[in-house]
């Protein structure tokens, strides 16, 4: 490690956790990471990991600040407090003020402020997690990155919702997109390992996790992607429903006695992977029972892998060209099976499936999976947000230290 600030902390900040990673600029493995949990409620704990291992201590207090404290306590132990150069937020919504990460500065946390109407319970729980952080550590540069931003590039009539338009002006209600910061930094890792063209290029990049969404993305612009003013739109997810025809829901609200906040609960957390199998939402479970011969487990996977196809049929469309399908986030990177029933509903992009190189792309390997000569390819390219967002941090940071644009913090803004 240099003798120069060069360490990058990165935040991502829940309601009830605070997750983060510590980056030497340049490197992409985090020198620690962690996740404090139960925050706000009994038994708060923080556990730290690194090449050494695991470690979970019990929190003082039950607060952002106690879990940062014990981040910061951490990092002086390790003598790395004073190396520290910056702080990056993971921030869900940045509407359409952010269509790029942005500096911290008292107009900015006015912004984000602005827009937490469109993300209630995300936005509220990074601010508090930002002025935290603001409060604790004044004299370095911190920055914002927005799921939202990389999604600022769809035209119109990929974000218009067919509505009434006075309720995009007034309220904001269209199509957002999420994921960004991972569907950016995969755009980016699969233009130089294709040997793809940066300004001349068009990949559908499946993001699958928990959460899940697809990306057309064209020349390094996002184009098009499933999810919407909210992350419950497109994909099927492991406890969300993805898309449903809202005269369903509203058939359900009249004749099933339910309010909107059940309906929330219903499509947020009950539905989905976990909706479908009546089991679990955890894909790696739902192969071992499909496996078993759980029909349950087996027709969740083949309805996942139905709307995927179907979306990434779409997206296509949304380009000039097609070099790549990419496969990322826990299932996209580990699920051999899930990619393969994929790949083999893409023939009419002359896709084929390489069923050894498939078999090989798990645990954080990346490369191809297809064995067509022509046509786009199938690959698998591993994502990493907390990295992308360090190095947004540190680019930022080093541009703001270069050109003097640092700021006082009144000390009622940072009050968390
Ligand atoms: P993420 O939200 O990106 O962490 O992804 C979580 C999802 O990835 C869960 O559904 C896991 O079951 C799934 N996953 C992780 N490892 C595997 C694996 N080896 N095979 C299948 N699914 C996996």
């Amino acid at each position: 490690m240099s003798t120069d600030p060069c360490l990058i902390l990165v935040l991502n900040s829940g309601s009830s956790s605070l997750k983060f990673a510590v980056h030497d600029t340049g490197m992409r493995t985090p020198l620690i990471s962690g996740l404090a949990e139960r925050l706000g409620t009994d038994g708060p704990r923080i556990t730290f990991k690194d090449v050494q291992g695991k470690r979970t201590e019990s929190l003082p207090a039950s607060d952002h600040a106690a879990a940062l404290d014990a981040v910061l306590a951490e990092l002086t132990t390790r003598n790395w407090i004073d190396a520290l150069a910056a702080v990056g937020h993971r921030v869900v919504h940045g509407g359409e003020r952010f269509t790029s990460s942005a500096l911290v500065t008292p107009a900015v946390l006015a912004d984000i402020e602005a827009v937490s109407p469109l993300a209630p319970l995300h936005n509220p729980a990074a601010l508090l997690g930002l002025r935290t952080a603001l409060a604790r550590l004044p004299n370095i540069p911190h920055v914002t990155v927005f799921d939202t931003a990389f999604h600022q590039s769809m035209a119109p009539e990929a974000y218009l919702y067919a509505v009434p338009t006075e309720l995009y002006r007034q309220q904001g209600v269209r199509r957002y997109g999420f994921h960004g910061t991972s569907h950016r930094f995969v755009a980016r890792e699969t233009v130089a390992m294709l040997g793809l063209e940066p300004g001349n290029h068009g990949l559908v990049i499946a993001h699958l996790g928990n959460g899940a969404s697809a990306t057309a993305v064209q020349d390094g612009h996002s184009m098009d992607t499933t999810m919407g003013m909210t992350p419950l739109e497109g994909l099927v997810m492991g406890t969300r429903s993805g898309d449903i025809d809202v005269g369903a829901v509203l058939h359900l609200m009249r004749t099933g006695d339910r309010s909107a906040a059940d309906i929330d609960t219903l499509l947020n957390k009950q539905s989905g992977l976990l909706g479908v199998s009546g089991l679990t939402n955890d894909c790696r479970e739902l192969e071992s029972a499909a496996e078993a011969g759980h029909p349950g487990a087996r027709l969740a996977l083949d309805v996942f892998v139905h709307r995927l196809v179907r979306h990434i049929g779409g997206l296509a469309m949304a380009l000039r060209r097609l070099d790549a399908i990419v496969f990322t986030g826990g299932i996209g990177e580990n699920s051999a099976r899930v990619r393969a029933m994929t790949v083999a509903r893409l023939r009419l992009l002359g896709l084929e499936l390489d069923p050894a190189a498939n078999a090989a792309m798990v645990g954080g390997a990346g490369g191809v999976i297809s064995s067509n000569a022509e046509g786009p390819r199938a690959v698998v390219v591993p994502t990493n947000e907390e990295w992308m967002i360090a190095c947004d941090t540190a680019e930022l940071a080093r541009r703001a230290t270069e050109t003097g644009s640092l700021w006082n913090f009144e000390p009622e803004l940072v009050q968390a």
